[in-house]
């Protein structure tokens, strides 16, 4: 509640503070990192029941059972992938899109993977609507990849995968990065993943809980 006679926050002025107060706060300090999340809407990624939320600092529904991650689970995700501006970076599990508008902000280009057909008719007009261009929306079973656009110099999974997806490991560029949960359906750790000379390299992150990432490659689903 605010105090009476304060006037409401803008929607910039909460992504300033949600910046400062659970990003920056939280130890993540790399500026192209932090200029993202200072400028993305996030708050045009959620249902409009959800916009005086949509800073705060946990997850959001946003339909088909789904939703948008915590801003500081995004923030770290990112800031794992160590992004220049110069990769092509594939993300599975496109939800609502603010993670896909976060990478477009920050990397070359972006193939993102949702197999939800009705979230990604949404995400398709909102992201047209904000202007990114370098972003390919595919619908269809992101933990098989997508060979086509294959390699990637970065990859992101927001859905929790009982094992690193081999098909992933494969598009994955020589010198690339892939974070991802990993772990039981009800709790996992978050892994950063690398490839060097081929050999690949799991560094354990954090504890986290995500969605299950459904299929092939994933967990049994629908
Ligand atoms: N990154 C999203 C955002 O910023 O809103 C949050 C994603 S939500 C936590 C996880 C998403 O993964 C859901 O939309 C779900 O439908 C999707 N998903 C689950 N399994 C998948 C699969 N095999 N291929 C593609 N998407 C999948």
């Amino acid at each position: 509640m605010l105090p009476r006679g304060e006037p409401p926050m803008s929607f910039e002025e909460q992504r300033d503070r949600m910046v400062e107060e659970q990003l920056k706060a939280r130890g993540l300090r790399d500026v192209r990192v932090l200029a993202a999340f200072r400028k993305v809407p996030r708050h045009l990624f959620v249902p409009s029941e959800f916009h005086h939320e949509a800073y705060a600092d946990h997850p959001l529904p946003i339909g088909a059972g789904q939703t948008i991650s915590q801003p500081y689970m995004v923030a770290l995700m990112t800031s794992r992938l160590r992004l220049q501006g110069h990769e092509r970076v594939l993300e599975i599990g496109t939800g609502s899109g603010y993670q896909t508008a976060i990478l477009a902000e920050l990397a070359l280009d972006v193939i993102s993977i949702e197999r939800i057909p009705e979230l990604l008719a949404t995400v398709k007009q909102r992201l047209a609507d904000l202007g990114y261009l370098n972003v390919q929306l595919l619908a269809g079973n992101g933990s098989l990849g997508s060979p086509n656009h294959a390699p990637f110099d970065a990859i992101i999974v927001t859905a929790a995968a009982p094992d690193v997806p081999e098909p992933l490991l494969e598009q994955l560029a020589e010198g690339g990065r892939m974070v991802l949960p990993i772990g039981s359906h009800e709790a996992q750790t978050l892994v950063e993943v690398t490839k060097r000379q081929g050999a690949i390299t799991r560094t354990p992150i954090t504890g986290c809980v995500f969605v299950p990432l459904l299929g092939d490659y994933g967990w049994p689903g629908p």
